[in-house]
């Protein structure tokens, strides 16, 4: 089974070829997210046919296309629900319709969260476990849940999807998706620079100097002992891991997988989080798994091609 995949981020695209859990050949792409989707989607199909010549593969041989969006999004009719600013145009777009006149193959779309989930279930961190929930720490917070078996999606495609927009905080930040103190609105990279700004002590912080001020910042200076750093350190661990409480507590999973970029920043997090979990969350039957993911940056590549083997029906549909 050979599948062409996406996972559509605000800033890069990674594209790939995979074949049967294997990525043959990949590429990542600047979003160039301000165009509208249906100018950026042409240069995603010329991107993914070079990718099958690397691959020597004829594009005939592919069985199906895979896209993660970053976006709330109805797999079943495969339509993207809502803008953010970015790829206007990219809502109530016909992505099947399109794939099928580019390429004469059918298309599974997800949520980039969940195609991340199905990734780490079907071939990491997430392995003959029937109840997962994955969090990845990234600009947002994305989230993702199999449920006795099945991937979770609800009533509109969105169940599980808003696990970083449980609130964590009553009367706390104001979240770009309306609601007041979400975990994503709390402590996430698009809002690291805001918090910090916020602190008193930030402008004498060596953060300050910092070119990029990122989540890798925070942990390497807090290490150092920098007051403002170690401050926002413990804000955002307090945060997340109230959030994972409030995922075993929405979901009862049996194991909880952290991904995302953040967690390549520091050794730190799993840890803080698993004490956290352990001493909070009420499961009586015992302790919550808290695992690192396996697939790092592929787990939604890797995630799409699953999503289009069950489109196909090669697996049973999850
Ligand atoms: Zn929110």
């Amino acid at each position: 089974m050979i599948a062409l995949a996406a996972d559509v981020g605000g800033s890069r695209i990674k594209l790939a070829v995979v074949r049967d859990g294997t990525i043959l050949a990949r590429r990542i792409e600047p979003a160039q997210s301000q165009l509208r989707w249906e100018q950026r989607l042409p240069g995603l199909a010329a991107s993914w046919r070079s990718l099958c010549t690397e691959a020597r593969l004829d594009v005939a041989a592919i069985d199906g296309i895979g896209i993660g969006f970053p976006s709330l999004v109805d797999s079943a009719r495969g339509r993207i629900l809502d803008e953010w600013g970015k790829f206007p145009g990219c809502a109530n777009f016909d992505l099947g319709a399109w794939a099928r006149a580019m390429f004469g193959k059918p298309l599974a779309l997800e949520n980039d969260a969940r195609a991340a989930l199905i990734g780490e279930w079907r071939q990491g961190a997430g392995r003959g476990c029937d109840n997962v929930a994955m969090i990845t720490l990234g600009t947002g917070l994305g989230v993702g849940v199999v449920m006795q078996g099945r991937v979770l999606r609800g009533a509109h495609g969105q169940a599980g999807t808003l696990g970083g927009h449980l609130t964590v905080r009553y009367g706390g930040r104001t979240c770009v998706c309306g609601n007041i103190g979400c975990a994503e609105a709390e402590a996430s990279t698009a809002v690291l620079r805001e918090l910090a700004l916020a602190r008193a002590d930030f402008a004498s912080s060596a953060l300050a100097t910092e070119p990029h001020l990122d989540y890798e910042a925070v942990f390497r200076r807090a290490d150092t002992g920098d007051a403002c750093a170690i401050a926002l350190r413990d804000h955002s661990l307090a945060v997340w891991s109230v959030a994972v409480v409030n995922l075993i507590h929405a979901y009862d999973p049996e194991r909880v997988i952290i991904g995302g970029g953040i967690m390549q920043s520091s050794d730190e997090i799993l840890p803080a989080i698993r004490a956290y979990a352990h001493s909070h969350a009420h499961t009586a039957w015992g302790k919550v798994e808290i695992a690192r993911c396996e697939l790092g940056d592929d787990a939604a590549l890797l995630g799409c091609s699953w999503m289009v083997a069950e489109k196909l029906g090669a697996i049973p549909a999850a």
